[in-house]
């Protein structure tokens, strides 16, 4: 992955695809795999067992993607971490703003990827861990600062997932959109980290009838800032911030079927309007567009500042095996490959 080297004017996303296993369970019921990914980057769909045909599938429509970088199912966390994610980490330490994604269907192993398990921690520990170990190496008088904030979006509510209440206000001043309130975690170390966002995640909003199982449309946003201070060409002390925002999406099921559809009638039917205005915000920015519609949802307006322009966007798609799951797949597959 070449970050930066097509920033900042036409912003580009990088775009990737991680495959699940089938779980236990799958397998016992007799689902079959209906993903082949083809050299690390082509992803096909095949209906049937016998597909194997890729030339002929190259042919039908919805049938092929090709991607930044295709990750199968047998990827481990620290791959997937360092080919999406260390270039930005890389980045933010020079000041700069970055944000990773992770989009797909529930159960489509998003949180896997982003938060992970204690055994197998995801991008949101290994950034982290990544930070600091670049941080001890490059100052030893100890002048960066690290906070982390942890956020949810729940039907276009804002909480604090590191000490939950009431919902917080967003409120815009010269540094850009903030939620009032919200703890700003000083970390000093990565051992802390894990267990944070372990017990935040538990404090994501759950669908009432399925208690313990977070809700597919909980957004939950981890921000790390960075502060340090350099000397410019005059020996002048200035601050630099970088900001890198990890973003665990709700699932993607109920998105796209209603795209073609207008806002008001998106919200009767209770949509998640994040996740519409992040379609609409990455499609304008891929689309090279001078307006950007970042003020549709208190998603794109917390992230407004991490999104396009000079920041650096890595968009992870997360997809099942199953051939039950065909349909949100494909779905999934037609949505990343827009965004690229
Ligand atoms: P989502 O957050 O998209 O709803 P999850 O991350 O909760 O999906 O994944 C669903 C299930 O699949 C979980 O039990 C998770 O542990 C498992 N899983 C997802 N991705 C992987 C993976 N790459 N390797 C092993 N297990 C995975
Ligand atoms: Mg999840």
């Amino acid at each position: 992955a070449v970050l930066g080297k097509h920033v900042p004017s036409g912003s580009r996303i990088l775009v990737f695809v991680r495959l699940r296993p089938m779980s236990k369970k799958e397998k016992e019921s007799g689902s079959r795999c209906c993903v082949r990914i083809v050299n690390k980057r082509d992803v096909y769909l095949t209906e049937f067992a016998n597909e194997h045909d890729y030339l002929r599938l190259k042919r039908l429509r919805g049938r092929h993607f090709t991607f930044d970088a295709s990750f199968p199912d047998s990827t481990s966390q620290h791959e997937v971490y360092s080919r999406t994610t260390a270039d930005l980490v890389e980045a933010v330490l020079q000041g700069r703003n970055g944000s990773v994604f992770c989009y797909g269907a529930t159960g489509a192993g998003k949180t896997y990827t982003m938060l992970g398990t204690i055994e197998n921690p995801g991008v949101m520990v290994l950034a982290i861990k990544d930070l600091f170990t670049k941080i001890r190496q490059r100052s030893c008088d100890g002048n960066h600062v690290v906070h982390l904030s942890y956020l949810e979006v729940y039907n276009e509510t804002v909480r604090d997932l590191l000490s939950p209440g009431r919902p917080l206000v967003l409120r815009e001043d010269k540094q850009g959109i903030l939620a009032a309130g919200l703890t700003q975690y000083r970390a000093y170390s990565t051992d802390e980290v894990m267990a944070l966002l372990q017990r935040g995640n538990q404090n994501r909003t759950t669908e009432p009838t399925r208690a313990n199982e977070t809700s597919s449309r909980s957004h939950a946003i981890l921000q790390v800032i960075i502060e340090y201070r350099v000397k410019d060409a005059s020996m002048n002390i200035i601050n630099r911030v970088g900001k890198l925002s990890l973003i665990d999406l709700a699932g993607s099921e109920r998105a796209l079927a209603t795209d073609q559809r207008t806002l008001r009638s998106l919200e009767g039917a209770n949509i998640n309007r994040s996740l519409l205005a992040l379609s609409s915000c990455i499609n304008a920015l891929v689309e090279g567009k001078k307006h950007i519609p970042y003020r549709n949802s208190k998603l794109t307006q917390l992230l407004k500042d991490s999104l396009g322009g000079a920041c650096n966007t890595v968009m992870i798609a997360n997809i099942s095996p199953c051939n039950l799951s065909f349909g949100e797949t494909q779905n999934t597959l037609h949505w990343a490959d827009r965004a690229k």
